[in-house]
């Protein structure tokens, strides 16, 4: 590469923000920025949060019930939810908290000791933040836990190029994707794309050994009309009734600070919408 190509913008495919990267450029998601002439996953190993926990907590219902997962998370996210309980890692860039360093190597052999110590640990998840931003480092961690029997899980906002999701796939054990609402209205409220989304639903249901779950959050007068409901209940039912539905009560956090709960009615009113359709529904947080 020339030394003029080096100092050229670029633009990142990750995401649908296809975010232009000039020399020295963070992106949107504040993960990943301009470096050598390409987008560059800056968070990579940067790990602000890490815990050991049940994978009924990622939300997964119906995998490996009773395990345990180490659970990494880094900062940033593509999206702007208004009501984001992480914004403390998920909407700060690098400078902004505290993170250390953990190389994909170092988190597998933290995650097989503690499998050596508590034979109820089963893998590793991607976590807290959104680790698709940084989906590099999944990969590379995903490769070596396979290696070392462990397995894989993402929880994301499934909100990335198709490309991303074909990378990955092979190597998710199991998904937990938000599926926030199903109207693009809403999309563009927490600053994603929901054909994107669905498109990584549909990729991640494609792939014979991944395991996957949906969370939608409802939020008072947002997402809560049954009709959305019915729509989007019926289009993941289209894609595959296996797909477990969690319903999940709000709690106003972030730039909601101040509003009201989800009406714990509300949450079980819109499940058994969704039951019209899918035989695996679930409520969170009620
Ligand atoms: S991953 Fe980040 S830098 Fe890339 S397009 Fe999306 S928001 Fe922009
Ligand atoms: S996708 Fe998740 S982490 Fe990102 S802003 Fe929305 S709630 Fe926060």
């Amino acid at each position: 590469m020339t030394p003029h190509a080096q100092q050229a913008a670029v633009t990142c495919t990750v995401c649908p923000h296809e975010c232009r990267l000039a020399p020295g450029a963070v992106g949107r998601c504040r993960a990943r920025g301009w470096q050598d002439g390409a987008s560059a996953p800056l968070s990579y190993g940067r790990v602000t949060s890490l815990a050991m926990d049940p994978v009924e907590k990622k939300p997964l219902a119906r995998w490996k019930p009773g395990g345990l997962v180490l659970s990494a998370g880094s900062y940033g996210c593509n999206l702007r939810c208004p009501f984001c309980q992480n914004h403390t890692i998920a909407q700060v860039g690098a400078d902004e908290v505290a993170w250390r360093s953990i190389a994909p190597e170092e988190l597998v052999a933290l995650a097989a000791e503690a499998r050596m110590r508590n034979p109820r640990v089963v893998g590793i998840a991607h976590t807290y933040n959104e680790p698709l931003v940084c989906w590099e480092y999944v990969r590379d961690v995903g490769v070596l836990a396979h290696e070392a029997g462990l397995a894989n899980v993402l929880v994301s906002n499934g909100c990335v190029q198709p490309w991303v999701a074909d990378e990955l796939a092979p190597l998710v054990d199991a998904a937990n994707i938000d599926l926030k609402g199903f109207t693009d209205e809403y999309y563009r409220w927490c600053g994603g794309n929901l054909q994107a989304v669905c498109a990584c639903i549909e990729r991640l249901c494609a792939e014979p050994g991944c395991h996957v779950e949906v969370t939608c959050l409802i939020v008072p007068e947002r997402n809560d009309d049954p009709a959305q409901m019915r729509a989007l209940a019926g289009w993941l039912a289209q894609v595959s009734t296996d797909i477990t539905l969690h319903v999940t009560r709000y709690f106003p956090r972030w730039k909601m600070e101040g509003g009201y709960p989800t009406p714990v009615r509300t949450v079980y009113e819109l499940a058994e919408v969704a039951r019209e359709v899918l035989p695996h529904v679930v409520v969170g947080n009620c």
